[in-house]
């Protein structure tokens, strides 16, 4: 049987090299984790230990509940909490004044807590997605309740600041997955509400998926899977998300950053990747400007041509010799009006003519080793090994 966690999915998506640090090479850095995640983790005890306690007819006062926060908050705490926003401003302190007013909010809100059943809390259970019963996925749900109109509650605690859109609720993967665990756990869930308590915004967003839907999703699930299974190159991909990422100290994206960090302020200046950075960055602008001054004088020397009568405009030891003609363009790649050029070209029998092998391309599929391997053995026979070094100056 192979298990598979949602969050295991969603990091593949993200970037596959996150996914092999984290679930194949199962490295640990310096950073443990974000401080939102921390303060998502207080948070979501806080909310267990209230329904727990009310499951036992016991009925915890705010103050119990923020007092029991802060007390997980302190002993949890340690170096290794990073704290993407800290040049903002943002302190350890604010977040945890955060979870504060998240869980004073919710209390307020939902007091006594009488609006549906708890059936269970921060649920451990899997299901198989397929008839092999050879893949099974983990269905953790923070609160599972019954409203009682007899419908089951799918609750989740959000801590982000920011929040879903119904048309992104309706389309989210996580819950839906967890609602096709329960229906095959629980055969008399007809109805099944999907709910997220955004605890920054005090509010709740709902939705539903048909029997379809969920079936759809299973299948969707399992192929993801497939493609897991299947990937054997894992690269990085930058996003918005890597600020939040732990493995930030051994992508190669960010090592050299992390490595720079770490050093004195003398020391940064005499690292040797510091310095090339800073020189090709320095050469790439004065080869700008000197490629915009050499179109100026392009244009300069037509019209000198042009108004004395002459192909060649001579220098102290040089000759430039200037020549202008007219140039026709047709549809590129991204012309809507491409694919009827290329019929017409056909149609008038001029492809074998005009058709060159896409060798970019070529090159590209041979590499992805996507071709039948006596295809591939075919094709190399005419290419010649060599390497493209790309270099792509960028803001920090
Ligand atoms: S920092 Fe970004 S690119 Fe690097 S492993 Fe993490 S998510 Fe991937």
């Amino acid at each position: 049987m192979k298990l598979y966690s949602y969050s295991r999915l969603e990091t593949f998506e993200q970037c596959h090299l996150k996914f092999k640090f984290a679930y194949i090479d199962k490295i640990e850095t310096e950073v443990e984790e974000s401080v939102e995640a921390f303060l998502g983790s207080r948070v979501h005890e806080a909310l267990d230990k209230l329904y727990r306690d009310l499951m036992f007819e016991k009925l915890d006062s705010l103050q119990e509940l923020l007092d029991f926060y802060n007390s997980e908050w302190e002993k949890n705490w340690n170096e290794g909490i990073l704290i993407v926003r800290a040049g903002k401003g943002y302190s350890q302190e604010n977040y945890r004044k955060m979870g504060e007013r998240f869980i004073s909010d919710y209390y307020r809100h939902y007091h006594p807590f009488n609006q549906s059943r708890t059936i269970a809390l921060e649920t451990k259970e899997h299901i198989n997605l397929d008839d092999g019963k050879e893949y099974h996925i983990h269905i953790r749900i923070d609160r599972l309740s019954m409203s009682p109109e007899g419908a089951y509650e799918i609750h989740d605690y959000k801590t982000s600041s920011s929040i879903k859109t119904q048309e992104e609720a309706d389309c989210d993967r996580q819950l839906a997955i967890y609602a096709y665990g329960i229906k095959k756990m629980f055969p008399d869930a007809k109805k099944i509400s999907l709910v997220w308590h955004y605890l920054a915004f005090d509010r709740e967003i709902h939705s539903e998926r048909t029997d379809e839907q969920l079936e759809d999703l299973r299948k969707d699930v399992l192929e993801l899977i497939h493609e897991v299974e299947a990937c054997r190159e894992f690269p990085p991909k930058m996003s918005a998300l890597c600020s939040w990422c732990e493995f930030r100290p051994v992508c190669p994206n960010f090592k050299h950053l992390y490595e720079l960090e770490k050093k004195p302020a003398e020391e940064y200046k005499d690292d040797n990747g510091v310095k090339l950075a800073n020189e090709y960055a320095e050469v790439s602008e004065n080869v700008k400007e000197l490629s915009e001054k050499a179109d100026e004088l392009k244009a300069r020397l037509k019209d000198f041509a042009a108004r004395n009568n002459v192909n060649i405009v001579y220098g102290s030891d040089v000759k430039v010799f200037v020549k202008s003609y007219p140039r026709l363009s047709f549809p590129k790649r991204e012309d809507e009006r491409r694919a009827d050029f290329i019929n017409t070209i056909k149609a008038l029998g001029l492809w074998d003519r005009l058709a060159e092998p896409n060798t970019f391309e070529l090159s590209k599929l041979i590499e992805s080793g996507k071709l039948h391997p006596e295809i591939q053995k075919m094709l190399e026979n005419y290419a010649e090994k060599g390497e493209t070094i790309y270099v792509r100056l960028m803001k920090k």
